[in-house]
């Protein structure tokens, strides 16, 4: 069957697989100095924002990346008060941050303004937390940003970050994992997303080896459906500077947080750190 021009797809040449959705109405399209974006009303999955022509966010199911990008590592973390978030720019994963009350302060460092103003806009949704106090919003190359950052300053690294090309390309690198090392403290952990385990398990083993080359403890990866990414099973992989452990977590506190989610808790916090016979065989834990 051929789709006619109402689906947007996202091809996945290597593995030979799209995913598509039904779009009732285009809504913005730009060129940033930085990337392509577009904006999409869809049929069933609420706004679509799509960058260089891959899948970022959709209405319907962006809560399940956003809450595991944020709470397995700030439950993991004994206290975690200072946060950084890199890219990020649909602000998303800051308003799963920011619902951490004893977080103090948390810095969203994304390249492209033009992500956030239009997430303002089309996802206001996930923008909820971008005026409270504990929040900065910078646009500059989180890459310079963490070089800059003061040694052990840092409780949690987020990098939230589009593929490991073009501009996000130095952010999946020994180097950068090693500026993210010298920032957080002994407890600090760097949670990044790290892509299919099906589509791109080189790259994953590959970060894991980068984190432990950069002096990182420990690493850990945790799994997640996401449906709208390439196979839509997705992961984001931990690393702990020192005295932090990845297998264990905050698991009272879990059970008793007084904020809502929709996809987290203490049980599916356990199940995602389960790894599968696969990811076992081919060292992607
Ligand atoms: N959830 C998405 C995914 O996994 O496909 C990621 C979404 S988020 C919108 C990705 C952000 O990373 C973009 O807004 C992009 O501008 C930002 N980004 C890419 N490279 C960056 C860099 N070097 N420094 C800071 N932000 C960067």
């Amino acid at each position: 069957m051929t789709l006619d021009k109402n689906w947007f797809s996202e091809q996945h040449a290597d593995a030979g697989s799209a995913f598509s959705l039904k779009i009732k109405k285009k809504l913005h399209e730009e060129q940033t100095p930085f990337q392509h974006i577009e904006i999409y009303d869809t049929e069933t999955f609420g706004k679509l924002m799509v960058i260089d022509g891959c899948y970022m966010v959709t209405s319907r199911e962006n809560f399940i990346y956003h809450e595991m990008m944020a709470h397995p590592a700030l439950f993991t973390h004994p206290d975690p008060k200072k946060v950084l978030i890199i890219g990020g720019g649909d602000c998303g994963t800051l308003r799963e941050v920011l619902k951490h009350r004893d977080v103090n302060q948390a810095w969203q460092v994304d390249i492209d303004e033009a992500v956030t103003r239009l997430s303002e806009k089309y996802f206001p949704e996930l923008c909820v937390s971008n005026g409270d106090g504990r929040a900065e919003l910078l646009f500059e190359d989180g890459i310079k940003w963490i070089q800059e950052s003061e040694p052990g300053s840092l409780d949690i690294i987020i990098v939230d970050s589009t593929d490991p090309v073009g501009l996000a390309k130095g952010l999946f690198g020994e180097a950068f994992y090693r500026s993210c090392f010298h920032a957080l403290d002994a407890d600090g952990i760097l949670v990044h997303q790290s892509e299919s385990p099906l589509y791109h398990p080189k790259l994953l083993k590959s970060m894991h080896k980068a984190m432990h080359k950069a002096g990182f403890n420990a690493t850990k990866t945790h799994h997640f459906p996401q449906p709208s990414y390439p196979s839509g099973w997705w992961s984001a992989t931990m690393a702990c500077r020192e005295n932090t452990g990845l297998d264990g977590f905050r698991e009272d506190d879990v059970r008793n947080k007084i904020f809502k989610t929709r996809y987290y808790n203490a049980d599916m916090h356990k199940a995602a750190l389960a790894q599968p016979e696969f990811c076992k065989e081919a060292g992607l834990g």
